[in-house]
């Protein structure tokens, strides 16, 4: 999503696309369309000749490990150890020298979902959101939560109306409305730089880098 305009493209259900973020972005760029899903939406990505991959390419021994994991308690109905890192999920929020703000989000879903499922990373204000007037979020997590809240909007919708900072808009989220820990998490950066993480996982990895020259990576709280 670009946060000048509000203009943003999505896919979702697609199982060609190699980059869906790219595929998104010519959603966004090449149609009147705001979101594109399953059948029509790997079309699209083959009409525009974007890079494509089967599912073998996601296919690596990591994962592979992690879904006989997740079969093996399922099976056994094992509910100890919930999975909350939700792994699969990148998402990035910047800020260019021109005040312009994007957000971009892309995930493979959550663990175990129904076929067709849709989760908040394609849906606009639930999973991504920017707007120049206040800031640009990604989320993951369980991405039903996302969007019965409109969790990233809900984060500009308090800069906006509220007059909220960043940081009190992003807590605000953790403390009233995302309370059940294990839910997720999200970055966010204001018009100003301000940058904001906040997550109820047990970790979130992620990166944070400025102009001025500050880089820094952290996978735990
Ligand atoms: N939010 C994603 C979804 O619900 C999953 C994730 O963040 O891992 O599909």
């Amino acid at each position: 999503m670009d946060g000048r305009d509000l203009s943003c493209g999505a896919v979702a259900g697609t199982t060609v696309a190699k980059n869906p973020i790219k595929a998104a972005r010519r959603v966004m760029t090449d149609t009147p369309h705001v979101l594109l899903a399953g059948r029509g939406a790997d079309a699209f990505v083959e009409s525009i000749g974007a890079e494509l991959a089967t599912s073998d390419y996601y296919w690596t021994p990591v994962e592979r490990a992690r879904w006989q994991q997740f079969r093996a308690r399922s099976e056994a109905a094992d509910r100890s150890e919930p999975d909350d890192d939700h792994h699969g999920t990148v998402g990035c929020a910047a800020l260019d020298r021109h005040g312009n703000l994007a957000a971009g989000t892309s995930t493979g879903g959550l663990e175990g979902k129904r076929p067709g499922r849709v989760g908040d990373s394609p849906i606009i204000g639930a999973g991504t959101y920017a707007d120049n007037a206040t800031c640009a979020v990604s989320c993951t997590g369980v991405g039903e939560e996302f969007i019965r809240r409109a969790i990233a909007y809900d984060v500009a919708a308090r800069m906006r109306y509220g007059g909220a900072t960043v940081d009190e808009a992003v807590a605000a989220q953790f403390e009233d409305r995302l309370q059940q820990p294990g839910t997720g998490g999200l970055i966010a950066i204001d018009r100003r730089g301000r940058i904001v993480v906040q997550f109820n996982t047990r970790a979130m990895a992620r990166g944070l880098a400025d102009s001025s020259g500050r880089v820094e990576a952290a996978l735990g709280p």
